[in-house]
C-alpha cells in the first residue's frame, strides 16, 4: 500500500508536468524548530540601521534611510474575491479575518522585494572593504563613504550579478550609488526597460543569447577571475538571505504598530510569490524566528515556472528543475521565470514553509486586474502570485483561518514599470477578469 506522502508526491508531480494548477502541504513542517542560526536578522538590522543616516542622503525618497514599504488593508479586495471573481477553489467563498498587502512593490531604491536583499548584500560588501582599505574604522558614522576619497578607492571593486531583470536593478542601482563599479549579466530577452534604467544608472549590463542559467554562469566565471570583483549570487547567497530576512521583525512591528496581536489565537497568515525562493525563504525563515507555528506561509508561482514547489515536493532540492520535467519556464511573470530552486532556500524552507502552489498567467492576470479595479493598486505579473496562495492558506493539516486571522499577501514589484508597459499589462489583466465575470 502506498503512503499518502507518495500519493500525494504523485498528484503533484503530474500536476507540475501537466501545468494544471496544483498546492502541495508541506509535511515535514511541523517539525519545526526555531534557532538553527543559518542567518542572523537582528544582525543584519544592525548593519542596515548602521547605514541608515548613509542612505538617507543617497536616496532621499526612503525618509530616515530603511528601506521599508507599508502594510495597507484591502477590504475591497477582500470583497471581490469573496464574491467569487477571478476564482476561489474553496466552497464556502468566505475568507475570514483582514487581508493586508505588503507594499514591497514601493520599496524605494528597486521597486521590489530584491531591495532587501540586494541592498543589504552590497551595503555589507561595502562596509568590510572599507574596514580593510582603511577608510573606515569600527563605530565610525558611514557617511565617510560617501567622501570623494573612500568613493575613489570603493571604485577599484565591482559588483557583479546576473540576473532576469529585479535583482540586477537592484544591485546596480544600489552598487553604482555606492560608488562601486557594477556589472549586470542579463539574457538578452530580459526587458528593455530594465536594461535602459541600469545603463541609465552607470551599471555595465552585459547580454547573453540564450537564458538566463548561461548568464549567471557567465557572471559567475568572470567574477572568480578578478579578486576586486564581487559576485552576488542569486542561488545560493547567505547575504541576500540575511537581507529578505529582516522583513520578519520588520513586520511584527508593523502589524504591533497597528494594534495588531499575532498569537495561537490570533495566527498570521502569508502567501509570497517564488522564484529561486530566496526572497520567500528568507522572509519566511525571519517570520518563523519571531511567530514559530503562530505564522503559516504558503509560496505561489507560475505554472510555467515551477522551482520551490517542484524542488520541496520532490524532496531533490536544487536537483531538479522544470526544464527537466519538459516544462517551458513561458510565463508573463518575469520575476519568478526561473525553473531551479536555490538550494539554499530548499534547505531553509523544508521544515518552514507549510505550503507551496502554482497559479496560471490567466488567473495571475485576473488578480493583477481586480486588485487596480477595487483597490487602485498595480503591480507586476509576478507580485499577483501570491493572491493564489491567500486563497491556498486552508490547508487541512494546519489551523484554517478565523475570523481572528491576520492575512498578508506579499507584492513584491511593480512601482518601476514604465507607463507603457503598464497599460499593455492592465489591458490584458482586465481582459481576463472579464473572461471570468
Ligand atoms: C525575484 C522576485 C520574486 C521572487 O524572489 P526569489 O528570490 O527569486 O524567489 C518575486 N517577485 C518579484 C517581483 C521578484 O522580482
Amino acid at each position: 500500500m502506498k503512503t499518502r506522502t507518495t500519493d500525494e508526491t504523485e498528484r503533484v508531480m503530474d500536476d507540475l508536468r501537466n501545468l494544471r494548477e496544483t498546492f502541495w502541504v508541506n509535511p515535514d513542517a511541523a517539525g519545526f524548530r526555531k534557532g538553527e542560526g543559518i542567518v542572523d536578522p537582528e544582525e543584519a538590522e544592525s548593519l542596515l540601521r548602521r547605514f541608515a543616516p548613509f542612505l538617507a542622503e543617497l536616496f532621499p525618497e526612503t525618509g530616515n534611510g530603511i528601506v521599508e514599504s507599508p502594510l495597507l488593508e484591502i477590504p475591497s479586495m477582500k470583497a471581490a474575491l469573496e464574491a467569487g471573481t477571478a476564482g476561489i477553489p474553496n466552497d464556502t467563498k468566505a475568507l475570514p479575518g483582514r487581508i493586508f498587502i505588503k507594499c514591497d512593490h514601493m520599496l524605494p531604491i528597486a521597486g521590489s522585494v530584491k531591495a532587501r536583499g540586494g541592498v543589504y548584500e552590497v551595503l555589507k560588501f561595502a562596509e568590510e572593504t572599507a574596514l580593510r582599505e582603511g577608510i573606515l574604522r569600527r563605530g565610525d558614522d558611514l557617511r565617510k563613504l560617501g567622501a570623494p576619497a573612500s568613493k575613489q578607492i570603493l571604485s577599484r571593486y565591482r559588483v557583479a550579478v546576473g540576473s532576469t531583470g529585479n535583482l540586477g536593478l537592484s544591485i546596480g542601482i544600489i552598487s553604482a550609488a555606492i560608488g562601486f563599479s557594477a556589472t549586470v549579466h542579463m539574457s538578452s530577452d530580459a526587458k528593455e526597460w530594465k536594461k535602459r534604467l541600469l545603463r541609465e544608472n552607470g551599471a555595465d549590463v552585459l547580454e547573453y543569447a540564450g537564458d538566463y542559467e548561461k548568464a549567471v554562469a557567465a557572471g559567475r566565471r568572470e567574477a572568480a577571475k578578478d579578486p576586486f570583483c564581487h559576485f552576488v549570487d542569486d542561488e545560493n547567497s547567505a547575504d541576500l538571505f540575511a537581507g529578505y530576512s529582516t522583513a520578519g521583525r520588520r513586520l511584527a512591528d508593523q502589524l504591533a504598530g497597528m494594534g495588531l496581536r499575532v498569537d495561537r489565537k490570533h495566527r498570521l497568515y502569508v502567501a509570497i510569490p517564488a522564484g529561486v525562493g530566496g526572497a520567500p525563504g528568507g522572509i519566511l525563515y525571519g517570520l518563523k524566528e519571531i511567530f514559530g507555528d503562530d505564522v503559516i506561509v504558503v509560496t505561489a508561482e507560475p505554472t510555467h515556472a515551477p522551482a520551490v514547489i517542484l524542488g520541496l515536493a520532490s524532496g531533490k532540492g536544487s536537483g531538479i528543475s522544470a526544464g527537466d520535467l519538459g516544462i517551458d519556464g513561458d510565463t508573463a511573470a518575469d520575476g519568478l521565470a526561473v525553473g531551479r530552486p536555490s538550494a539554499l532556500a530548499c534547505r531553509t524552507m523544508k521544515t518552514r514553509l507549510n505550503g507551496a502552489c502554482t497559479v496560471d498567467d490567466e488567473r495571475l492576470f485576473a488578480f493583477l486586474g481586480l486588485l487596480w479595479k477595487t483597490e487602485g493598486i498595480f503591480l507586476e505579473p509576478s507580485a499577483a502570485a501570491g493572491f493564489a496562495g491567500l486563497l491556498h492558506n486552508d490547508m487541512r493539516e494546519y489551523p484554517p483561518p478565523d475570523g481572528n486571522s491576520i492575512r498578508v499577501v506579499w507584492a513584491t514589484g511593480g512601482s518601476m514599470v514604465p507607463e507603457a508597459e503598464k497599460q499593455v499589462y492592465l489591458s490584458r489583466a482586465l481582459s481576463a477578469l472579464a473572461a471570468r465575470d
